[in-house]
C-alpha cells in the first residue's frame, strides 16, 4: 500500500510550507500504514489563526442570504462527495461503511439545520421602552472559534460545529483527530466548492502541540472540544483561564436500564445494536446494561443469542462489525477484558480470537459479553470505548436508578419499560443529559441540542441546535433614542437613568 500524505488546509488551499513532525495512519481492517500526516507546529497554528482572522473581518459581514446559499452549496457538494467520504471514514476508523454512512446523514442535518440561519439570528426589538427609547437585541460573530475533534466520529462531529460557525459569521480553525484525519480535508474541500472565502475555514492536523497552541492564542475567541474526560477538562481549563469561552464535551459510561415489564427481544435487540455498533466506539454506546430482577438470566440468553449472529470484519466487506481504531487501543480494551475476568465477573461471551472476515493484520476485537459484573471492577467504572458490555443486575428500579446517578459520567442513559409513570421518573430524576425511554442511543434531532452532564461536559453549552447558535454568537443590545425635533431635549439628569 502506497501511503498518501495528509496536510493542513489554510486560507483555502493545501499547505505547502515545511513540516518537521508527523504520524502514522492506519487502515484498522488491514492493520497496515495507509498515510502519514503533517503535525503542525505552533507557526503552522498561528498561519491557520492569522488567516482566520482575516477572513473572519469581510465574513461577519456576509449577508445572512449569501451565508444561507453557501450552506445550500456545501449540503449539495457533500451529497455528492458521500460515498466518497464514507470510504474514507471506514478507511481510516474502521466502522462499516453503512454506519460511516449513518454518521455523515447525523452531520448533514446539522448543516441542513444552519441552513436556516437567516432564521436563527433574527433578535428581538421592543418599541417605546421608555419615552421615545426602543430596544434592539443581535446575536453577532465570535470571531476565530477553534475546533479540537475525536477519532470516533471524522465527519460528524466537524459537522456538530463547523456549519453553524460559519453560518453565524465566524471562521474556523479545525484540529480533527490525528488518527482518521482525512475527512477533514474533504470537508475543506466541499466549503471551497460551496464558495466560502479561503480563511474561513481551515485545518491543521496534529496533536497537543497544535491544541495547546490553539488553546492560548489570543486571536481564538471560543474553543468547542470532543473527546476523552481527561482532555475535555484540561481544555476547559486552558481555554478558560485564557479568556475563552469553551465546551468540552467529554467521555461516557452508558447505562441502559431494562425493567421486568419490558419488551425483551427489543431491549435485547437495543443493547446488542448500541453495545457494538461502531465497535463500541462511539460516546453514546451502551456499555452498561441494569438487568432489574426478576429478568437478568432471560435478558442475557437473549443478548447472547444475538451476539452468535453478528459477523466481525472488514467494513467493506457488508459485515456488521469492524475493528478497532488502533492495535494499540485494542490492547487497551483486551486487557479490559482480562481484568473483569479477574475481577469476578462472568465472561459469557468471550471476543478475544474471534473468527473475522478480514485481513489477519487488522486490529480486531469480537464482541465481548460480561455479566454479574462488580460495580468496583475497572470493567464497570471505566470508559472502555470497545466491544465490551457489562450486564449489571439491580433488585429494584430505584436501585437501578441510583446506580446509573452514582456514575460520575453523564452523557447518554435509557430506560427499557412499558410502565409510563416509571419511565417519567426515570426521565426526571436521572442525573445524565441526554435520555432514551425505548430508545438506546437517544442523539437529538439537529434542532435541538446535543450535551452530558458532570464529567460528560465541561461548560455550560452543548453542541449545535439552539445551543450551538448561542455559543457561536455574541449577545449585544442596543437601546436607542430618536426625538422627534419638537421635543425638548433631555436635562441634565446625574440620577442612574430610569424608564418613564
Ligand atoms: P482524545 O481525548 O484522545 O482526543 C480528542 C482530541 O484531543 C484529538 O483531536 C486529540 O488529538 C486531542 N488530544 C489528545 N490528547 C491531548 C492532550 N493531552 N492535550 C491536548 N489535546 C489532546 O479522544 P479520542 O480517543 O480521539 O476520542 C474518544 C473519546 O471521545 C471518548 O472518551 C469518547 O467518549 C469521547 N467522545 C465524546 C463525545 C461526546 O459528545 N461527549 C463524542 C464523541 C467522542
Amino acid at each position: 500500500m502506497t501511503a498518501k500524505r495528509i496536510t493542513h488546509w489554510i486560507d483555502g488551499k493545501p499547505w505547502t510550507g515545511p513540516v518537521a513532525r508527523y504520524g502514522e495512519v492506519f487502515d484498522p481492517a488491514l492493520g497496515a500504514v495507509s498515510g502519514h500526516v503533517d503535525f503542525a507546529s505552533e507557526q503552522d497554528v498561528d498561519a491557520a489563526v492569522a488567516a482566520a482572522d482575516t477572513a473572519w473581518r469581510s465574513w461577519r459581514s456576509s449577508t445572512l442570504s449569501r451565508r444561507s446559499r453557501v450552506l445550500f452549496d456545501f449540503r449539495t457538494a457533500l451529497l455528492r462527495r458521500r460515498e466518497e467520504l464514507a470510504a474514507i471514514v471506514t478507511s481510516e476508523h474502521g466502522k462499516v461503511l453503512s454506519d460511516a454512512d449513518g454518521e455523515i446523514a447525523r452531520g448533514l442535518e446539522v448543516v441542513e439545520f444552519a441552513c436556516g440561519i437567516p432564521t436563527l439570528l433574527q433578535g428581538g426589538f421592543s418599541e417605546s421602552v421608555s419615552t421615545q427609547i426602543d430596544v434592539t437585541s443581535i446575536r453577532q460573530s465570535v470571531g476565530v472559534c477553534a475546533m479540537i475533534t475525536p477519532f470516533n466520529f471524522p465527519a460528524m462531529v466537524p459537522l456538530w460545529f463547523v456549519p453553524i460557525a460559519v453560518a453565524c459569521g465566524n471562521a474556523v480553525v479545525l484540529k480533527p483527530s490525528e488518527k482518521d484525519p482525512s475527512a477533514s480535508v474533504l470537508l475543506a474541500e466541499c466549503w471551497a466548492e460551496a464558495g466560502l472565502p479561503d480563511g474561513v475555514f481551515n485545518v491543521v492536523h496534529g496533536d497537543a502541540v497544535a491544541v495547546n497552541r490553539l488553546l492560548t492564542h489570543p486571536d481564538v475567541r471560543a474553543v468547542s472540544f470532543v473527546g476523552s474526560t481527561p482532555v475535555a477538562r484540561h481544555v476547559y481549563e486552558t481555554g478558560t483561564s485564557h479568556g475563552k469561552r469553551v465546551q468540552a464535551l467529554g467521555g461516557a459510561k452508558n447505562h441502559m436500564v431494562v425493567l421486568s415489564d419490558a419488551d425483551l427481544d427489543a431491549a435485547a435487540d437495543a443493547a446488542v445494536s448500541a453495545g457494538f455498533g461502531s465497535a463500541g466506539e462511539r460516546c453514546m454506546a451502551v456499555s452498561v446494561v441494569v438487568a432489574v430482577d426478576p429478568i437478568g438470566d432471560d435478558l442475557v440468553a437473549r443478548i447472547t443469542e444475538r451476539m452468535g449472529q453478528l459477523r466481525t470484519g472488514d467494513g467493506r466487506r457488508g459485515c456488521d462489525m469492524g475493528p478497532l481504531v488502533t492495535g494499540a487501543h485494542r490492547d487497551k480494551v483486551t486487557a479490559y477484558i482480562d481484568a473483569g475476568v479477574q475481577a469476578g465477573a462472568k465472561l459469557v461471551v468471550d471476543g478475544r480470537g474471534t473468527n473475522v472476515d478480514g485481513s489477519d493484520d487488522g486490529f480486531w476485537l469480537g464482541p465481548t459479553l460480561f455479566d454479574n459484573v462488580p460495580t468496583d471492577a475497572s470493567v464497570y467504572t471505566d470508559e472502555i470505548f470497545g466491544p465490551v458490555l457489562s450486564v449489571v443486575r439491580a433488585p429494584s428500579f430505584d436501585q437501578a436508578l441510583d446506580l446509573v446517578n452514582a456514575s460520575p459520567y453523564g452523557n447518554g442513559t435509557a430506560i427499557f419499560t412499558s410502565d409510563g409513570a416509571l419511565a417519567r421518573r426515570f426521565q426526571n430524576e436521572v442525573e445524565v443529559g441526554m435520555v432514551g425511554v425505548n430508545v438506546p442511543i437517544p442523539v437529538p434531532a439537529a434542532s435541538y441540542s446535543f450535551g452530558g452532564w458532570k464529567a460528560s461536559l465541561f461548560g455550560d453549552t452543548h453542541a449545535y441546535g439552539p445551543d450551538g447558535v448561542h455559543f457561536f454568537t455574541r449577545s449585544k443590545v442596543v437601546t436607542s433614542r430618536w426625538p422627534r425635533a419638537t421635543t425638548p431635549h433631555a436635562q441634565l439628569d446625574l440620577n442612574f437613568p430610569g424608564n418613564r
